[in-house]
């Protein structure tokens, strides 16, 4: 489903909900009726909140089935739960049974991260830091800096201020050494000024007469090594959807059958599209008769006389055309991408449907889609 047919599913979802407020029966949650408040969601995550009586109930439920009537998404009830907060053991013996789902307890894990009532410990929180936004020591350090900076620039605020009277009694900051009876607090702030010696000075990181901890944080961050295939990846005129594709194929993350066997998901391994080989990134990326044809076909279109190689070849190939800012290579990398992509697709459109399109037909897609990215490039794809 496309997200903009998602966001319009997920809006209609909400306004069925949120007619609750106006139905006489509906009773809110105790801490959700001040708000009106009957949900909450985060992208396919709902939340829904009533008081516990069958009735509300009834209606909450009533409200979700009147969307799903319309859009034919359906809950999972198998991996629903529903949580009580002050409720009896009979009425929640009985409510439990009437939605037929599983009882859950509280706090329950939402994104890695216990969701709870009270306040949440840095240990509870680290999932959620460590796995989705940054490295918090170095972000933490590059913060504790931007405070070292105040004092150095002698920030027009009252903590400056005193810092400078009591502490460094008008002496350089820079050079005198740290005061032994500071707080530990400005101790830390003072050892920063290793991390900015260390990095040369402020320079790197000033933007308009200001530090930046963002970019402090970006120099002192652990470092990963580059991937050589960047130039594929990036700059590039395709959807966010093809590159994603290409980008799994790259680190052999699509879902081939080779790797669901590694899973210890039966399925029968050969491949969807020449019912010849097993499936693997490397035999649909072009090893495959299919594919193969495609590709080829593709670059004879676009007067590209080379033979059609293994996926690993074609990407060193391709990483030489990137480097070129010819409108012709820009055309081929476009291409490449969304051939990878149709073939992708088909490969799908034989597990969801049963049939995939003919190689011709599916060049042709790929030329017009081609085109449409890049329209000066027409002379180049359209013969
Ligand atoms: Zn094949």
């Amino acid at each position: 489903m496309s997200l903009f047919l998602f966001a319009i599913g997920m809006e209609y979802l909400s306004r069925c909900l949120d007619e609750l407020r106006l139905t006489p029966n509906f009773n809110f949650h105790p801490r959700c009726e001040k708000l009106n408040l009957t949900h909450m969601m985060f992208a396919d995550d709902l939340l829904m909140f009533s008081r516990a009586d069958s009735v509300s109930i009834k209606l909450l439920f009533q409200a979700f089935l009147k969307f799903s009537g319309a859009s034919w998404l359906f809950a999972n009830l198998d991996k629903s739960e529903v949580y009580f907060g002050g409720v009896s053991v009979d009425v929640q013996t009985e409510l439990r049974e009437l939605l037929g789902v599983s009882q859950g307890t509280i706090p329950f894990r939402y994104l890695g991260v216990p969701l709870s009532s009270k306040k949440l410990t840095i240990a509870q929180c680290r999932p959620l830091v460590e796995k989705n936004l940054l490295s918090l020591p170095e972000w933490n350090k590059a913060a504790v800096t931007k405070l070292l900076w105040d004092i150095a620039h002698k920030a027009n605020n009252l903590w400056v201020k005193w810092v400078h009277i009591y502490y460094f009694k008008h002496k350089d900051c820079w050079t005198t050494p740290t005061p032994a009876k500071c707080s530990w607090f400005l101790k830390k702030i003072l050892s920063c000024r290793d991390v900015v010696n260390d990095q040369g000075g402020w320079d790197g990181f000033i933007q308009g007469n200001k530090m930046k901890i963002k970019k402090l944080y970006a120099a002192i961050r652990p470092q990963v090594p580059k991937v050589p295939w960047k130039r594929v990846i990036c700059h590039n005129l395709e959807t966010p959807k093809s590159v994603f594709i290409l980008w799994l194929a790259l680190w052999n993350r699509l879902v081939t059958k080779d790797r669901l066997l590694q899973w210890n998901i039966s399925c029968d391994p050969r491949c969807f599209l020449c019912l010849n080989s097993n499936e693997s990134v490397k035999h649909l990326f072009f090893d495959c008769e299919y594919s193969r044809q495609v590709l080829n076909k593709v670059l004879g279109i676009l007067h590209v006389s080379k033979p059609v190689q293994h996926f690993s070849d074609e990407i060193e190939w391709l990483k030489k055309i990137c480097r070129s800012s010819r409108l012709k290579n820009k055309v081929v990398h476009v291409a490449f991408i969304e051939t990878v992509y149709g073939i992708w697709l088909q490969r799908n459109a034989v597990l969801f449907t049963g049939c995939y399109k003919p190689v011709d037909v599916l060049v042709r897609d790929i030329v017009f889609h081609s085109a449409y990215k890049i329209p000066a490039a027409s002379k180049y794809l359209i013969a």
